[in-house]
């Protein structure tokens, strides 16, 4: 079901304009508004799905598809050396609209872009600590 004020669902209704690169049955395209680099691509599934924990596995096929469809066709058009597939999920991780998108950023060599500083465990042992941590919560 579309959520009434969910801009990614009017989107993909066609209520509201986008520069569309791409669509099929599950999935739209279209430009991202503010773009790290001209090209930088969205693509949402149709259906409002809030974020990664609530994403269907039955969608991730059509998903990765439409991904290698449009990072290819990206790649091509922009002349990027590179690119990053990046999916947010919560406010804290930088998701601004809550239905679930993957960004595809054309990237060029020395483009200055940096995704992450890199930390490090402060010994082995808290590093097993975090993994036993995180693998006894895993829900199996
Ligand atoms: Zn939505």
């Amino acid at each position: 079901m579309p959520e009434e004020n969910c801009i990614f669902c009017r989107i993909a209704n066609g209520e509201i304009p986008s520069a569309k690169v791409y669509e099929d049955e599950n999935v739209m395209a279209f430009l991202d508004l503010a773009p790290v680099h001209a090209g930088h691509t969205l693509i949402v599934p149709k259906k409002h799905i809030k974020d990664a924990l609530a994403f269907p596995a039955e969608l991730a096929s059509a998903v990765a598809a439409a991904v290698q469809k449009v990072a290819r066709a990206l790649v091509a058009a922009t002349g990027a050396q590179g690119f990053n597939v990046l999916q947010n999920n919560g406010l804290a991780a930088g998701q601004t609209v809550f239905h679930i998108h993957w960004h595809i950023i054309p990237r060029f060599e020395g483009d200055g872009l940096e995704m992450w500083r890199q930390g490090s465990y402060l010994d082995a042992s808290a590093m097993q600590e975090m993994a036993k941590k995180i693998s006894l919560a895993v829900q199996k």
